[in-house]
């Protein structure tokens, strides 16, 4: 479920149907269903069931390691929006959209691209940890950077979908996923990226935040956790960088969850941005950490 007060301001975002706005501010832990964030110093990073299966040979074995975000299969996902307030650490979360109109777009060569680099080549060369949320078709089409990504031991990886269709009606015009195929649709993107490796999780974040109790209902079966955030930056289609960065640098605080886009022609000034984020976080005492570790830590 959207906040409502969101909605007015992100209606124009439809041609990509990319979330953004400046309203930050706004608490996102009415969405529908448990929410872990609200836990806050004591918050507790839901794990896998340690539960110990039993091999062929008969010897008990555990899983080998527990995947960020993993949370027993057929219960109700809980819903984050940011980790305990206590520490220093933010999370900064790049979602990589791609729908039909966007492949449509670059096969006409209408759009060049659909990935930053820019955004790619600074969080590498300062060393700065991110998570990426990354939709199926995105990776299908950027396999190569999809490989960079997971080869860098500060990313982590996360699901947004195959196609950036909604789970719920009413999503900003974004296409929807039928009630029946939800399950499905965020399964065959785990498929797509975990081949990849490097840092796996089962985070999700569903399109435009949209998610209401059938949608998360869908989601039980995969163990996930649902990740919204606390702080938007309004990047998508911003026409300059300034509005962004104080978007992100009003809002944060410890334990900040920070969505921003590394989807170039729809998110263009998010790299013009970037440094100066990185540059009011340092000056904030805030330190950029993987999501996995923001949620965790307190
Ligand atoms: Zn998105």
């Amino acid at each position: 479920m959207i906040r409502p007060r969101l909605r007015p301001l992100l209606g124009v975002l439809v041609a990509a149907a990319i979330v953004g706005t400046a309203a930050s501010a706004i608490a996102l832990s009415t969405a529908p269903g448990p929410s872990t964030s609200t836990v806050g110093g004591s918050f507790v990073q839901p794990t896998a069931s340690a539960a110990p299966s039993v091999s062929a040979t008969g010897q008990e074995r555990r899983p080998a390691a527990t995947v960020p975000g993993a949370t027993r299969a057929g219960t109700r996902p809980p819903v984050v929006d940011h980790g305990p307030r206590s520490g220093n650490r933010v999370a900064l979360t790049f979602d990589a959209d791609m729908t039909d109109g966007m492949l449509q777009n670059l096969r006409t060569g209408r759009v060049k691209s659909y990935a930053n680099l820019r955004i790619l080549d600074l969080l590498e060369r300062e060393q700065v940890p991110a998570t990426f949320f990354l939709t199926g078709k995105w990776v299908e089409r950027y396999p190569d950077l999809t490989r960079r990504i997971a080869d860098n031991p500060r990313f982590e990886l996360a699901n947004h979908t195959y196609g950036h269709a909604a789970y719920t009606g009413n999503c900003y015009d974004l296409p929807r996923v039928p009630p029946k195929g939800m399950t499905g649709d965020a399964a065959k993107t785990f498929e797509v990226i975990e081949p990849y490796g490097g840092r796996q999780t089962r985070y999700f974040r569903f399109p435009g935040l949209c998610h209401d109790a059938a949608a998360l209902a869908a989601l039980a079966p995969l163990g996930v956790t649902v990740v919204d955030g606390d702080v938007v930056s309004g990047d998508p289609f911003a026409t300059a960088w300034e509005p962004i960065v104080r978007a992100v640098l009003d809002h944060v605080r410890p334990g900040s969850v920070v969505i921003m886009h590394v989807t170039e022609a729809n998110a263009r000034m998010t790299d013009e941005a970037l440094p100066r984020i990185l540059a009011g976080l340092r000056e904030r005492g805030l330190v950029p950490a993987a999501l996995s570790e923001v949620l965790a830590a307190g």
